[in-house]
């Protein structure tokens, strides 16, 4: 009889007959079948200590004890990355979507197995209260929209995960962290490089000082655009142009690399005449960060050159290139410096992880635990801060002092 002919008690007794290994086979190791401990299953290391280990297995919690997300507006990367990323994601899933566009909406619910009446419209957002498994909200609206829906999330109760920039302006993005506090929950910015394994291990490699003291920066973020319409070319939508779309993650990157907030910066703005695009916001700007160790960073943001997204990072004793710093996937780090006699150039074969799975398994930790985000609101005021003073550089043609924040602007270092 074959053996899906057999009835299921027959079944049951047959496989406790065949035992673990199977028949006929020499029974498993411990180093083969693993063993579970404290709730978590784990194997021994398989390989010689020459070889780096494999690393602790993924202990991903049971979908119904995940925090429950609704995304907040299905553009690119809401469609592109973050439902893809939750696939990889151990502490959070989607369950609810707000959209403008019912019949993607729908669609997209059921591609990521939403229930439909989990689908909602923007006006509708506040039914979001009687649906106990949306714990937070992730926005991925235009810039100009953050502040809204962050404040009307907030007054719900909803935890906040709000794409980068954080809004605006200055005012916006203050009254963000204001209505969060105020409701009791917590706010995060979507700075998604933060997260990234390459950049928490250039991070540790700076702190633990092996290529001597950091000195210069140079970080570039650019890409071509297309034409319009579109809501990045609108001042009122997007708030500005390369810079707080792209750019920002350079200025970002300077703050987080060095540990340190800038005092001075230099900016110059291009705009290629008579191209409509560039009518209200900015198509280039190079700027020049002063750090108060004396690190000075050199960056350059466009939407009209192409795709470049790398960082270089000069030491004392040796150098660090991460090309791909900004990319979704593809970041590579490799440190020159000299070894004895000669000059050696070698690659640290970081394990690579989605970065957007990441950022929302951290902030769905700091939501279970009550924890502050390593990316709180402060960090996006803080940004904010400094883009509307590389602004006034560009307008006024000279350098200006920036201002540090009143407190820090980050909580604990991710896991
Ligand atoms: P898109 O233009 O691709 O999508 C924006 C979506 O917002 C639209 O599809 C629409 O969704 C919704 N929307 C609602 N009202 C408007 C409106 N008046 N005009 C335009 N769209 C509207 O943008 P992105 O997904 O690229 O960007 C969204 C946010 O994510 C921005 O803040 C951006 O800076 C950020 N971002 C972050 C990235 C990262 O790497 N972390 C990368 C790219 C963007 P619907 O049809 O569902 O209503």
């Amino acid at each position: 009889m074959a053996e899906h002919d057999l009835p299921r008690r027959g079944l049951v007794l047959a496989a406790a007959a065949l035992g673990a290994g199977g028949a006929g086979y020499p029974p498993p190791s411990p180093i083969d079948s693993g063993s579970v401990e404290g709730g978590r299953i784990q194997f021994p290391d398989w390989r010689a200590p020459a070889d780096p280990p494999s690393g602790a297995l993924p202990q991903p919690r049971p979908p119904g004890e995940r925090i429950g997300f609704a995304i907040i507006g299905l553009g690119r990367i809401a469609l592109e990355e973050v439902l893809p990323a939750f696939a990889e994601c151990k502490e959070a899933r989607p369950v609810a979507l707000v959209s403008g566009s019912p019949e993607k909406a729908r669609l997209a619910a059921a591609q990521y197995g939403i229930p439909a009446e989990a689908v909602l419209g923007y006006a509708e957002l506040e039914r979001l209260r009687d649906r106990p498994e949306v714990q937070a909200v992730y926005i991925a609206l235009p810039n100009a929209m953050h502040r809204e829906f962050t404040e009307r999330a907030a007054a719900i109760g909803k935890h906040v995960l709000c794409e980068k920039p954080m809004a605006n302006s200055l005012a916006d993005c203050r009254a963000m962290t204001e209505a969060c506090a105020r409701a009791g929950v917590r706010l995060m910015v979507a700075y998604r490089s933060q997260y990234q394994p390459h950049h928490r291990a250039a991070i540790a490699l700076i702190r633990g000082g092996e290529l001597g003291r950091l000195r210069f920066i140079e970080a570039s973020n650019t890409q071509a655009n297309g034409p319009g319409p579109q809501w990045r070319y609108s001042k009122q939508m997007a708030g500005g142009g390369a810079l707080p779309d792209i750019g920002l993650y350079c200025l970002n990157a300077t703050r987080y690399l060095t540990g340190e907030e800038p005092v001075e910066g230099f900016a110059t703005i291009h705009n290629p005449s008579g191209d409509p695009r560039y009518a209200e916001v900015e198509e280039s700007m190079a700027f020049q960060l002063r750090f108060p160790s004396g690190v000075l960073a050199n960056c350059l943001t466009s939407y009209g050159a192409y795709q470049n997204r790398m960082l270089r990072l000069h030491f004392e004793r040796g150098s660090i290139e991460m090309p791909h710093a900004f990319d979704y996937q593809g970041q590579r780090l490799v440190v020159q410096r000299r070894v004895g006699q000669v000059a050696a150039e070698e690659e640290r074969i970081v394990k690579p992880k989605n970065q957007f799975a990441q950022e929302i398994d951290h902030f769905a930790g700091c939501v279970r635990a009550g924890r502050q985000p390593h990316t709180p609101g402060e960090e996006g005021v803080q940004d904010q801060a400094l883009m509307e003073a590389l602004y006034r550089s560009a307008a006024e043609g000279r350098p200006v002092r920036m201002e540090p924040p009143p407190g820090p602007t980050r909580g604990p270092d991710p896991a």
